[in-house]
């Protein structure tokens, strides 16, 4: 076990490393995090904030030399920091699930030799691949970036074989996949935390709404039955198995209007989808985290209450104002508030959630998704974004 007051290592600054460092901290760890942002949401909170790019040799260094563990919040590392770390320091997940998780072409392989269903897809990585597309392929369908992609980010719909050319040099010729788009019925996403020995456990399935490619909202339970709820689980316990995982790990779902369940992709950190562990289950995505790379005993993940996650975006900031008035919001004590400290807002960037509680008898989470949505059009007509 690694125990405080070690020193752990964090790749990504940004607010799922901002809950992991106060985490830590509480724990009475030390959190050394690596990140470029001089205002990255987990840097002001950490013992150490090495302000440099992910692939900076003396950066690494220090993290390697003081780190008893690195992890990571951001899949993108550089594979070459990656595999510098492995080899110097103790990695966690390590360099092979962050080199699958953040390419989509490696993934889907990696996905289909697990016998995991993914939506029908074509690597398109130059623009003659076109020519291999077979005559029956399933438009309606997007063309998504192999690589850096987030937030719905390098992904342009494709209605036709005629539109795939335009799509993909608008996307600037880079390797992309082409995937069929799914008639969804829902969307769902689990997270798990493993540790060294293989042991793991799951939270509770998590049904995600998105808009605009972004996530929305997510509530628990989610409105699935216990046989889709069940196949998601064994699917992401069987994903980490097979990548020898340690430590949290996201998978996204599509349920498809057959009932079919398919990978959409996964993350090899904690997720958007698990923030409602926050506040609504008996441990934190954040501190399973801390549990799983240091080798502590995984803590019982049950559901306290039913729970709406509502993302708070950069457009809800006014221009002329710090912040939107929260004061209608906090007079609610079932919805719990969480900024992450950004100094600069823009339109569709995370800047905070709420988590709304049901009542911890109440199973469904209809209520607390109500509310969300009603304070989050309140902000929105305080913001000038819509009529009251
Ligand atoms: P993030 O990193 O925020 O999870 P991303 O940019 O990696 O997002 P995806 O998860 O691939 O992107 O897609 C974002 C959303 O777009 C999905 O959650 C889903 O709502 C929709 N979407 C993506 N691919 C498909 C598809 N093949 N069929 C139907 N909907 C899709
Ligand atoms: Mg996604």
């Amino acid at each position: 076990m690694i125990l405080p007051p070690a020193v752990l290592g964090l790749l990504g600054g940004g607010q799922l490393g901002r809950y992991f460092t106060l985490s830590a901290r509480t724990m009475g760890y030390r959190v050394w995090v690596l990140d470029p942002d001089p205002h990255s949401p987990a840097g002001g909170l950490a013992d150490r904030h090495l302000c440099a790019e992910f692939d900076d040799p003396a950066a690494l260094r220090e993290l390697a030399e003081h780190a008893s563990v690195v992890t990571c919040e951001f899949e993108n590392v550089p594979a070459a920091s990656a595999e510098w770390l492995a080899a110097h320091a103790l990695l966690r997940p390590d360099p092979r699930a962050l080199a699958i998780a953040q390419d989509r072409i490696e993934e889907k392989r990696f996905l289909e030799q697990a016998d995991v269903a993914v939506a029908p897809w074509l690597p398109i990585e130059r623009l003659d691949a076109m020519r291999e597309l077979p005559p029956e392929w399933p438009f309606p369908a997007i063309l998504k970036t192999a690589r850096l992609g987030y937030d719905g980010k390098g992904q342009v719909p494709v209605r036709s074989a005629a539109d795939i050319a335009p799509a993909f040099r608008a996307l600037g010729e880079v390797p992309c996949v082409l995937e069929q788009r799914i008639d969804l019925e829902r969307e769902v996403s689990v997270v798990l935390a493993r540790d060294p020995e293989g042991r793991s456990r799951a939270f509770p399935v998590s049904e995600n709404v998105h808009r605009g490619g972004i996530l929305h909202l997510s509530r628990v339970p989610a409105r699935v039955d216990a046989n889709i709820r069940a196949q998601a689980e064994a699917v992401a316990q069987h994903v980490a198995e097979r990548l020898e995982y340690c430590g949290v790990l996201a998978v996204e779902f599509f349920v498809t209007s057959g009932g079919d369940l398919l990978v959409n992709e996964i993350a090899p950190r904690p997720h958007n989808s698990g923030h409602y562990t926050l506040d609504a289950v008996s441990v934190s995505q954040f501190e399973q985290q801390v549990r799983a790379v240091c080798g502590l005993a995984l803590a019982p993940a049950e559901l306290t209450a039913p729970v709406a996650m509502l993302n708070l975006l950069g457009e809800l900031w006014p221009e002329d104002r710090p912040m939107p008035d929260f004061s209608h919001l906090l007079g609610h004590g079932r919805a719990r508030l969480h900024l992450y400290g950004k100094p600069d807002p823009r339109p569709g960037r995370k800047m905070g959630h709420i988590n709304v509680l049901g009542a911890p008898g109440e199973g469904e989470a209809s209520q607390p998704v109500r509310l969300a949505e009603t304070l989050w059009s309140t902000l929105r007509v305080q913001a000038g974004l819509e009529g009251s």
